[in-house]
């Protein structure tokens, strides 16, 4: 059986107490959201994190606004965006490519901004992303 290696956790409950840990913490702290994809690769080795940041508390993560465009949480599952009637009405390729994604179980935990942030392989988010012309916001930390 694989184990992971011991890490440190914590679980912010906002976009700004996330940034402010993760600064904090440096290059050797990762956000972990549906885990599908960075807890196998600890298991393997392949990443080695002292310290993981849940942002799977952070409401703000999880909001889908509509407006002349549609704003999507980065912490919203692949199965909330393909049960979500705009996405699929308006933005079908990005609609598809979620929901062609593993299976069931995996759309259930894996996140978009986890999709995107891969660093291997397949992200079913980044082609959609490209050819709708959409932008990724990224917060900056502020000081205490
Ligand atoms: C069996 C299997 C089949 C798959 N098939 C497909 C497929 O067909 N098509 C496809 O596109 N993908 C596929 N995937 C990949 C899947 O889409 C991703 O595993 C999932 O979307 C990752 O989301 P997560 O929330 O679990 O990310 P996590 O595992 O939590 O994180 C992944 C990476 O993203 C970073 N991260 C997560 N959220 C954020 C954030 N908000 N901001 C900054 N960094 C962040 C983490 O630090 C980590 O480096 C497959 C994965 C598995 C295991």
């Amino acid at each position: 059986m694989m184990r992971l290696p011991w890490f440190g956790f914590h679980s912010p409950k906002s976009v700004d107490e996330a940034a402010r840990i993760l600064a904090a913490e440096g290059p050797q702290a990762m956000p972990i959201a549906g885990g599908t994809d960075l807890l196998p690769n600890m298991k393997r080795r392949h990443q080695t994190p002292a310290t993981l940041v849940s942002l799977r508390q952070i409401e703000a993560l999880k909001k889908i606004s509509n407006g002349s465009h549609i704003t999507l949480g980065a912490g919203l599952t692949l199965n909330e965006i393909v049960a979500n009637a705009a996405v699929r009405e308006k933005y079908a390729g990005l609609w598809q490519a979620a929901a062609q994604v593993a299976t069931v179980h995996l759309r259930n935990m894996g996140t978009l901004g986890g999709n995107l942030c891969l660093d291997t392989r397949c992200t079913a988010g980044s082609p959609p992303r490209a050819s709708a012309a959409s932008r990724l916001r990224r917060p900056t930390p502020r000081p205490l």
